[in-house]
């Protein structure tokens, strides 16, 4: 057996969507898992489709998820003379031939096939055979090459994750494998690079499976060793329908605006039809080592956004503080905060990662830190009043007077409420109204301290002037 070689081999119509990531992620765990190399080709030869902006949105999408390349990115595009070449060593072999067909004229037999109640499939009319006078070729008309599709017997490939898969070779007809103005089709392609690239497991989304059939045609007839096949089934949103865009973020950059770590994605995408016993939370080396083609569903896989929101969870409770600070710091920028050297984002990050499960959420959520908060005004009315004015006043005196530590505060506080013989929110609640501005937070000792004693000083007066 040969070194293992996988590839991702997306076309560049549009962003790298959640389907399409988890192909990559598989084939390129499975190339870690074995030893083998990645490769990354960019299938550009839908030229009206293809964008510029789609390749940097696939480039883009892969480097966020980190699933690196050994080899590539190759370009189809820039591939067009070797497509060329291997065309012309087909036909001269006698495994395609020129077809002279017209577009009226395949029409035309199409229709008289569907009138026939027969599959509408191309009848060979320019198939060279032994004893077949061909047509005398029409002048000016610049023909298509066709592929020499056996006719008899029957394809067959063990698909890694769907079983083994039989289609009779009188399914399939010559397939186009150049056009009139010279420039080879998909198929054709595909076939070319994953021979010479030298794939060993093409991993590919179940929409393919019935051009793979074509593609081992092709292969043989190019003396090519058959890769292994395994394809994967498709993603359906939390509703059960196909993914689509209705489904809100499927491109996976989008889930980085959104809020979503890498390490969370990586984890929910490879549990997305695949298994390991009941792990649900591992790394991605631990899925490296893991990862097979044998505990692949092959019945479709649901997206599940609540688990998705749980692991990232528990990625931004769990991840190296710093991590996290580098993820959250420029999300605080969007907000319009440029100077978040105090309080320490990492110190501000312990004491409030536990409360989100959304790095967005969690920016917002701190924001108060570095900028004055806009108040609540429901809470601002319900707590800002001339009656907690006197708790506060006297909070204010005794804190003054403490090293603003966490624990100092906490014994201030407790102080307060006791000789003030009040209950503990009512102490809490217009402090942090002052101070976050909303009536939540948590504990409001560790809050202050964090803000330090000048800020908290100066929000408290700017509600209770008179403090
Ligand atoms: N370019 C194809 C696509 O984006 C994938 C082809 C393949 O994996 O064989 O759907």
């Amino acid at each position: 057996m040969s070194a293992v070689k996988t590839r991702f081999a997306p076309s560049p119509t549009g962003y790298l969507h959640i389907g399409g990531a988890r192909t990559a992620l598989f084939s390129w765990a499975y190339a870690k898992r074995h030893a083998g190399q990645f490769i990354l080709r960019i299938e550009d030869t839908d030229v009206a489709r293809s964008t510029p902006e789609a390749v940097q949105a696939i480039l883009d999408g892969m480097a966020w998820l980190q699933l690196d390349h050994d080899e590539g990115p190759y370009y189809q595009m820039q591939r067009m003379d070797r497509y060329k070449q291997v065309l012309n060593n087909l036909l001269a072999a006698g495994h395609a031939y020129y077809c002279y067909s017209s577009k009226e004229e395949l029409d035309a037999l199409r229709e008289s096939q569907m009138l026939q109640g027969l599959k509408p499939r191309y009848d060979g009319r320019w198939r060279p055979a032994a004893d077949k006078q061909l047509p005398v070729p029409p002048s000016g008309v610049q023909p298509v090459v066709r592929f020499k599709n056996p006719t008899e017997g029957v394809v067959v490939w063990d698909d890694l994750v769907k079983g083994r898969i039989e289609i009779a070779n009188a399914e399939l007809d010559d397939l186009i494998i150049a056009r009139a103005d010279g420039t080879p089709t998909y198929n054709f392609c595909v076939v070319v690079d994953d021979w010479e690239m030298g794939i060993t497991q093409v991993i590919r989304g179940d929409d393919h499976v019935n051009n793979t059939p074509r593609q081992i045609n092709l292969l043989k007839a190019l003396g090519a060793q058959v890769p292994q096949y395994a394809h994967l089934s498709m993603i359906l949103g939390d509703d059960g329908q196909k993914l689509s865009k209705r489904h809100g973020a499927v491109s996976v950059m989008q889930y980085h605006e959104d809020g979503y770590l890498r390490e969370a994605v990586l984890n929910y995408l490879a549990r997305l039809g695949w298994s390991h016993g009941d792990d649900e939370v591992f790394s991605m080396s631990q899925f490296c080592e893991w990862f097979d083609l044998d505990h692949i569903t092959p019945s479709a896989a649901q997206f599940n956004t609540e688990k998705l929101n749980w692991l990232n969870a528990h990625y931004i409770k769990t991840l190296p503080l710093a991590q996290i600070a580098q993820e959250v710091a420029p999300r605080l920028h969007q907000l319009g905060i440029q100077d978040i050297t105090f309080p320490a984002l990492t110190a501000v990050l312990a004491l409030y990662r536990e409360r989100c499960n959304n790095l967005n959420q969690l920016a917002q959520e701190i924001a108060f830190f570095y900028q004055t908060p806009t108040v609540n005004s429901v809470d601002a009315e319900k707590h800002i009043t001339p009656e907690t004015a006197v708790v506060i006043e006297a909070f204010v005196t005794k804190a003054q007077a403490c090293d603003w530590s966490a624990n100092a505060l906490h014994e201030v506080l407790n102080t307060v409420v006791a000789a003030q013989q009040i209950k503990f929110p009512k102490l809490a609640m217009p402090l942090r109204v002052a101070l976050i501005g909303v009536a939540q937070s948590p504990s409001i000792d560790q809050v202050m301290a964090l803000l330090g004693k000048e800020v908290c000083l100066q929000r408290i007066r700017s509600l209770f002037p008179k403090i």
